[in-house]
């Protein structure tokens, strides 16, 4: 039985290194385009970048002064047993947030749409947000906090099929253009790209694109990984650096995520998550451990399934096949 003492400690937990802590994989990410930034202010600029997380890790504040809108994504064991089940899991989620707000301090982002009404702890109606999955053969509960920042790094569009991956990259451009010109979004930023389901999947699906994976992994299809690959180097070749500067450190890393569609359309949206790409996740377990890491694993073969029934070997074939064909576009 997994106590609601131990997911409260984890969530709270995890806001604070969420808000303070860059992970390794996107500080690395920098460091590299550190290296092969050649514009001399865009270098200066990343090398700034640096200097502050390190500043807020010595001093443990938080490392933008905006701290974003902080929310959850829970990855339930299929064989998880939660004291209070999972109305109990939200209360704990809900006061970690708000003790976060108090003790980090984040910043009360959160108000009413209208009456503009601000508890002053990140919590109110459907704040902060908590999405789920499923695993199969597990019993924990993952909790992955999130502060995604950058209020307009987002934007969609309704492509056709007939646009095909140069619709994609025509929109990818666009966006990023705009993006960077008119300061929507801090970058070098992880691009996420939902591409089908129906218009809400395709957001909810760019989103976790964007916050849920890490620096440098490819998705497991290679046509995907491909387009990945291609739409990084895109972005890093439209004369935009690092906070809209002349350069080519735009795009941290792009990872895009599927989903079957209408057959008369291919539904896209992109998210930039930040420079402040805030993100810790707990693994809480039954006999009260609690295992702290930065990497959500959210994105797991049962999550990526096509067929009928889950079957892991069959999901293998599939995966296997796919990577022996290779890329199949020119
Ligand atoms: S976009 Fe990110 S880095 Fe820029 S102000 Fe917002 S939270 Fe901070």
């Amino acid at each position: 039985m997994i106590r609601n003492q131990a997911i409260e400690t984890a969530a709270y937990e995890i806001m604070c290194r969420a808000a303070i802590e860059i992970p390794e994989d996107y500080k690395t990410g920098i460091k590299a385009m550190l290296q092969s930034e050649t514009n001399e202010l865009s270098r200066f600029v990343l090398a700034a970048m640096v200097e502050n997380w390190e500043a807020a890790e010595a001093d443990r504040r938080a490392m933008c002064a905006d701290t974003g809108l902080p929310r959850y994504y829970v990855k339930v064991g299929n064989e998880a047993r939660l004291e209070g089940g999972f109305v109990a899991l939200e209360g704990a989620l809900r006061r970690a947030t708000a003790r976060a707000t108090r003790e980090v301090p984040l910043r009360p982002n959160r108000v009413h749409p209208l009456s503009r009404k601000d508890n002053n702890n990140n919590v109110g109606i459907l704040a902060p947000e908590i999405e789920y999955s499923f695993e199969p053969d597990a019993d924990w509960v993952d909790l992955t906090t999130v502060h995604k920042g950058g209020l307009f790094g987002t934007d969609y569009r309704m492509l056709f099929p007939a646009d095909g991956i140069d619709g994609i990259k025509r929109f990818f451009l666009d966006v990023m253009v705009q993006f960077g010109r008119r300061g929507l979004a801090c970058q070098p930023a992880i691009v996420g790209i939902g591409l089908g389901g129906s218009k809400d999947a395709a957001m909810t699906l760019g989103k976790q694109a964007a916050c849920l994976r890490v620096v440098g992994e490819r998705h497991p299809d290679p046509d995907v990984a491909r387009l990945e690959e291609e739409l990084k180097e895109l972005g890093n070749n439209i004369g935009m650096g690092p906070m809209g500067f002349v350069g080519r450190s735009m795009v941290v890393d792009c990872h895009v995520e599927v989903a079957y569609t209408h057959t008369g359309g291919m539904p896209m949206s992109v998210h930039s998550f930040c420079l402040s790409s805030r993100r810790a996740v707990a693994r809480v377990h039954g006999d009260g451990r609690i295992e702290y890491r930065t990497d959500p694993r959210w994105f797991t073969p049962y999550m990526r399934r096509e067929g009928l029934d889950y079957e892991p070997s069959a999901e293998r074939t599939r995966l296997e096949a796919g990577q022996a064909q290779g890329p199949g576009r020119g």
